[in-house]
């Protein structure tokens, strides 16, 4: 049996760890707080009580965790993966980060002979929840092949798209038209309802039409009922189109709409609403237009 140590069981990582015990891993989960550990026991997985306990035993570790300082510390601290690894572990990380972190870490990781991916997901919690995340994946051939397992378990759309760092560059573009589709689907919306138009409506035929994606089939009910809960919180997509940005400025290479969103995006966190869904953009397209009602 694998055994795969898990850390960081958020909103992401807890449906995915659970996955992987429900497939028949021998999961042994770890999070900074400990109802996310306690709720994969319920869920048929083990709970370590340190990053080193997770990785000890472990063929397999992945990490889910928040941004770049958080890989950076759990993979290359102290007591940390890399410190801890048994001889030619595979280390699979999902999080969404920096290309250039994702690099240092595949360096470090390929010098104490463990092997690496980056792993970066797309689809949601809900994407999460049903195994059927898309995958990018940056690493060697045969690293991939040997990931393979256990990203065919949590995702659906698993590939290949490159060395290291690649999985995270192809994830920033993601990131891009993400947040460029909810503005305009949020722009839409305001714009119907300022027109007195069924927006339940509207929104079923744009969907079947070149206008419809997934954003509008995922988010558009919820943002029509203003339920932003958590989902992807804006100021992980913040720090996202950060990663974006920077991307693009290192490859030379302008992004009008995405700077606009990326201002956008910004304007809500600062003000305090970081921890709204990213269809949140809709209160400040409201706002912008004079029409907030909440
Ligand atoms: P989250 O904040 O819900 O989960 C992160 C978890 O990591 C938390 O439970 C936290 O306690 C834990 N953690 C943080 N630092 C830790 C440490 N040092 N040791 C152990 N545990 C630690 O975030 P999430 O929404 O699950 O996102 C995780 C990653 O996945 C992010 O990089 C995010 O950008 C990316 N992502 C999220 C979504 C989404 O829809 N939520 C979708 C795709 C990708």
């Amino acid at each position: 049996m694998t055994t795969v140590g898990f850390i960081g069981l958020g909103i992401m990582g807890g449906p995915m760890a659970a996955n992987l015990a429900d497939a028949g891993y021998d999961v042994i989960g770890y999070n900074r707080s400990q109802p996310a550990v306690d709720k994969l026991i319920q869920q048929g997985g083990r709970a370590a009580g340190s990053i080193a306990e997770a990785v000890r035993e472990a063929d397999v570790v992945v990490t889910m965790l928040p941004d770049s300082p958080d890989v950076a510390e759990v993979a290359l601290g102290d007591d940390g993966v890399l410190a801890n690894a048994k001889d030619n572990l595979l280390y699979i990380d999902c999080s969404t980060i920096r290309p250039e972190t994702t690099r240092t870490v595949a360096e470090q990781a390929g010098a104490a002979g463990v092997r690496v991916v980056d792993a970066p997901v797309s689809g949601g919690e809900q994407g999460a929840i049903d195994g059927a995340l898309s995958i990018m994946v940056g690493g060697s051939e045969a690293d991939f092949a040997a990931a393979s397992p256990v990203l065919n378990t949590v995702g659906k759309t698993v590939v290949h798209v490159g060395p290291a760092g690649a999985g995270q560059t192809v994830k920033a573009a993601n990131q891009l038209i993400v947040a460029g589709t909810l503005e305009l689907v949020a722009e839409a919306i305001v714009f119907l309802e300022a027109h007195g138009v069924d927006t339940e409506a509207a929104l079923q035929v744009l969907s079947g039409g070149l206008a419809g994606n997934a954003i509008l089939d995922r988010k558009g009910a919820a943002m029509l009922a203003r339920q932003f809960t958590p989902g992807f919180r804006l100021e992980l997509h913040h720090k996202d189109l950060g990663i974006v940005q920077a991307a693009a400025r290192d490859a030379g290479v302008t992004i009008p709409l995405g700077s606009t969103v990326s201002q956008l995006v910004g304007s809500l966190v600062a003000r305090g609403d970081g921890g709204l869904d990213h269809s949140a953009l809709l209160k400040l397209v409201e706002e912008l237009s004079g029409r907030a009602t909440k």
